[in-house]
């Protein structure tokens, strides 16, 4: 954050100084009292567990500069504290004010899968021309959003921000405070489907991007989507297609896997542009083809970004590969949901040169009262797929063991409720040759039994 100071936050916030001087400077906002970049204003959010008011002595001695309460009427303090009514809130002022003073286009995604990899990719995409700027980690919510507007610099050029979604009406709020130039839906899933009831409403809310989308806007659509794929931007905003189908503006053709790694010619209007992609998956070139279209309305030239593309080779977690000498190992143990899942076994599949295809998966979580019935489906993918081995971790895993046994005898099947059992089995039974696809949701822990096998 550029300098701000005391009287901006009591500008942004409506809020009342309580004591200190409103001249202190701010230049970084921090929500953990334990982890101060220098110059912090804390802002202790009230949580469903915490109420981080009890933080703020210790924000001080970490260095924080400023606070802010919705506790407290009367202080003595050199220090300044600032009384807002709702602390979320007015970080989310904070985070919009400062939105205005900053002049850069920022493109906006959201989806119900491969935000974050989509983020990286346009990212990467765009930096043959510009100092890019992008979400850190996977602070995409409320309360991740304002902080990391205000992380941005006049040197950043542009910004690809993750516009994230875990329940009604979180989207609208961020997006309206982030005022996005260009917004990305990558796909209607289910994930979080437990908080929103239906596809359908989830598709209703992943189009709230567009409240944040400035006028003459563009919102790019994941043309193979069902649902999207007949959808229109709101009026004064342009509506972008990017796909494998004819009915894309940008769409990807002569699609083959080389050894799992996606080669295709991305064509638009009368370009073609060769593409080699060094991340394995036939839902990454979804994801490239985005980040060639964004980074084509932004001037620059497919064939460019697409050299850029090629240094993309992965994201902490997802998807990514280590071959450790004796046998590969795909840890794609971030999140999971079908569609996500259904990916991970996709890339598993397309390795040819592997002895044996094992698959190692736990349990998807929030996915409401169909979650058996999802797990099931997976194991009937499966089926479908060369995969020789079945590895389940969790009671929902274990439909996906179920369906395996129904559909595909032929293929080994081996529960386990544990890590310490699975990681033992696992560490017995992985052989010289074999590869290993390691896929879970994050609360399942199986990214902790993956990392004995890089
Ligand atoms: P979160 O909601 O947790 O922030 P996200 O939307 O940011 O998730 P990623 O972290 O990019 O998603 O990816 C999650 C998983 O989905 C990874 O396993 C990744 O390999 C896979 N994935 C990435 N892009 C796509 C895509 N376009 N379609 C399907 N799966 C994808
Ligand atoms: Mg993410």
């Amino acid at each position: 954050m550029v300098n701000m100071t005391g009287k901006e936050i009591l500008a942004a916030t409506g809020g009342t100084l309580l004591c200190g001087r409103e001249d202190t400077v701010l230049e970084h906002i921090s929500i953990d009292s334990r982890t101060m970049k220098g110059n912090d204003l804390f802002v202790p959010i009230i949580g469903e567990k915490v109420d981080a008011h009890r933080f703020i002595d210790q924000a001080f001695e970490h260095g924080a500069a400023a606070v802010l309460t919705s506790e407290h009427d009367v202080m003595e303090s050199e220090k300044p504290w600032i009384r807002v009514d709702d602390t979320k809130k007015a970080l989310q002022a904070v985070g919009s004010f400062y939105r205005d003073r900053l002049s850069l286009p920022l493109i906006g995604i959201t989806g119900s899968v491969g935000k974050t990899t989509t983020r990286e990719m346009v990212a990467c995409a765009l930096s043959s021309r510009y100092q890019v700027y992008k979400t850190p980690g996977n602070s995409n919510s409320q309360i991740g959003l304002p902080i990391t507007l205000c992380e941005i610099t006049p040197e950043d050029e542009i910004g690809v921000i993750e516009l994230g979604m875990s329940e009604p009406g979180e989207l609208t709020v961020i997006a309206r405070i982030a005022r996005i130039h260009m917004a990305v839906i990558t796909n209607i899933g289910v994930a979080h489907i437990e908080q929103l009831g239906s596809r359908e409403n989830i598709y209703r809310e992943k189009l709230t991007i567009q409240d944040g989308l400035c006028e003459n806007g563009i919102l790019f659509l994941n043309g193979d989507d069902d649902m999207l794929k007949d959808t229109k931007a709101k009026e004064g905003c342009r509506t972008i297609f990017y796909g494998t189908g004819e009915n894309s503006d940008y769409r990807a053709v002569d699609i083959h896997l080389e050894d799992g790694f996606p080669v295709f010619t991305a064509v638009h209007n009368q370009q073609k542009v060769s593409v080699r992609l060094s991340v394995m998956g036939s839902h990454n070139i979804l994801n490239a083809m985005v980040s060639l279209a964004v980074a084509a309305e932004n001037g620059i030239p497919m064939e460019e970004a697409a050299k850029s593309l090629m240094s993309f080779n992965g994201y902490k977690n997802r998807q990514q590969i280590y071959d450790t000498g004796t046998f590969t190992v795909i840890d794609d143990t971030y999140n999971a949901s079908p569609v996500s899942m259904k990916a991970g076994l996709e890339v598993l599949s397309s390795i040819t040169k592997a002895k044996r295809k094992i698959a190692v998966l736990a349990d998807m979580k929030e996915l409401g009262d169909r979650s058996p019935e999802y797990h099931y489906e997976i194991g009937t993918y499966i089926a479908a797929h060369p995969v020789d081995c079945v590895v389940t971790l969790g009671e929902l895993a274990g439909e996906i063991a179920r369906a395996v046994r129904e559909n595909a005898p032929e293929i080994t099947v081996k529960e386990f409720m544990e890590q310490e059992p699975l990681t033992a089995y696992l560490k017995e039974e992985l052989k010289t040759g074999d590869c290993v696809l390691f896929k879970g949701s994050n609360s399942m822990k199986l990214g902790q039994v993956a990392e004995q096998f890089h």
